[in-house]
């Protein structure tokens, strides 16, 4: 039996280590904190859709590609271990004023013209679906499609799913890839990756996210995601079973993962402007995660030397991408590339290809 190494145990490489175990590969999975890097903090859209703008083609296809695969990754997952995923069904994101309301109208006719099913709503149709909403949005942008999934049920079963499929999972920081005798290695740091293999261009982008517990007799979460922009910052609920996540900010600052006062009043503040009840949940947690950001918001994926293949890079779109990520690198691990992910080849990055390390 071939022996493959993954490097990370974050979204990435466990859906990695588990696929690569059901079709035959004896995989050793190493990582000091499995589960506990930027896949715990996540708020779990998967919304290649509402995210689209022009000229972005090719993260458009890359999303719709793999968001096209998540029904059946989830109910993999949920064969393998009873646990179902998905929290939401449906993407709104909203508008508060008239220039949100132009932006709306640009993605919508971008997005529809690629072959994908948006639709905007009025005033009242948002209040139809979405009566807890402020009286202040005006318009949005409706995406029947785009689901959201549970983040930290996922990374539960997904350790489970490996597991019983042979993976061993062992709690190790690993130093250099030298170390590592296997005949393959998968390179899942997320955004550390870049220390191991220092040509990747990948970069942490700090995000700080809030969870909120519904208290009884409060008004209820949306039962759909909701998007929004807030004096020129993006928020995004995400509903929970018990609640809701409020995401996110945006920084680069290196690996500080301290959650700051402003960060978190930014977040309270521009939550409230949309969802006016929000005031009255239970604020449970603030935590803040680095997504492992590329210089063209595609992943990494493929093969670096003939023994190791790169996962990473993945930035605001983990989550959404990890189906076609794990299918793509067990493709590559069996010599059979998947053309869905030709974009994410790292050979477009000049600088990457080098000498194990
Ligand atoms: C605030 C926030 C909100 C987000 N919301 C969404 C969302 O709604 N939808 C979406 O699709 N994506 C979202 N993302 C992005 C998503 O979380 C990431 O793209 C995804 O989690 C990356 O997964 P990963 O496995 O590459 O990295 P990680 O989850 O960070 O895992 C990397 C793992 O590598 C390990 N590691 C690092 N160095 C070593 C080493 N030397 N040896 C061994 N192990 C090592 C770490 O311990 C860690 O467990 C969000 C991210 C943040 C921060």
């Amino acid at each position: 039996m071939r022996t493959l190494a993954v490097v990370g145990g974050g979204v990435i490489g466990l859906a990695v280590a588990w696929h690569a175990a059901e079709v035959g590969w004896s995989v050793t999975l190493l990582d000091p904190a499995v589960a506990a890097g930027a896949s715990w903090i996540a708020g779990g859209m998967l919304a290649p859709l509402s995210e689209g703008w022009p000229g972005e083609d090719r993260v458009l296809a890359f999303g719709a590609a793999s968001l096209a695969r998540w029904p059946r990754f989830a109910a993999r997952l949920e064969a393998a271990t009873g646990v179902g995923v998905f929290v939401a069904d449906q993407t709104m994101t909203v508008a508060l004023d008239q220039a949100d309301v132009a932006d709306l109208h640009t993605v919508a006719d971008w997005v529809t013209e690629r072959g994908h099913q948006v639709r905007l709503l009025d005033r009242a149709a948002v209040r139809e679906l979405e009566p807890t909403l402020s009286r202040t949005v005006r318009a949005a942008l409706f995406a029947p499609t785009e689901p959201a999934i549970d983040n930290r049920k996922l990374m539960v079963a997904l350790r489970s799913a490996a597991q019983a499929a042979g993976v061993v999972v062992r709690a190790r920081t690993v130093h250099s890839l030298t170390e590592l005798d296997h005949d393959q290695i998968v390179l899942a740091t997320g955004a550390a990756s870049a220390k191991l293999w220092p040509e990747l261009p990948i970069r942490p982008i700090k995000g700080e996210i809030l969870r909120l517990r519904q208290r009884p007799g409060v008004a209820p979460a949306p039962r759909r995601v909701v998007r929004a922009r807030v004096h020129g910052r993006p928020l995004y609920l995400v509903p929970r079973p018990d609640g809701i996540v409020v995401g996110a900010t945006h920084y680069e600052a290196g690996f500080d993962a301290t959650v700051t006062v402003a960060g978190v009043r930014d977040l309270i503040s521009d939550a409230e402007t949309v969802l006016p009840g929000i005031g009255e949940y239970e604020l449970t947690e603030a935590s803040a995660g680095f997504r492992p950001g590329s210089p063209d918001n595609l992943p990494v994926i493929g093969r670096l030397t003939d023994r190791i293949v790169a996962a990473t890079g993945h930035g605001r779109n983990g989550m959404l991408t990890v189906p076609i990520t794990a299918d793509a690198v067990v493709g590559a691990l069996g010599g059979k590339a998947l053309p869905d992910a030709d974009v994410a080849d790292p050979q477009r990055f000049s600088t990457i290809a080098g000498d194990i390390r």
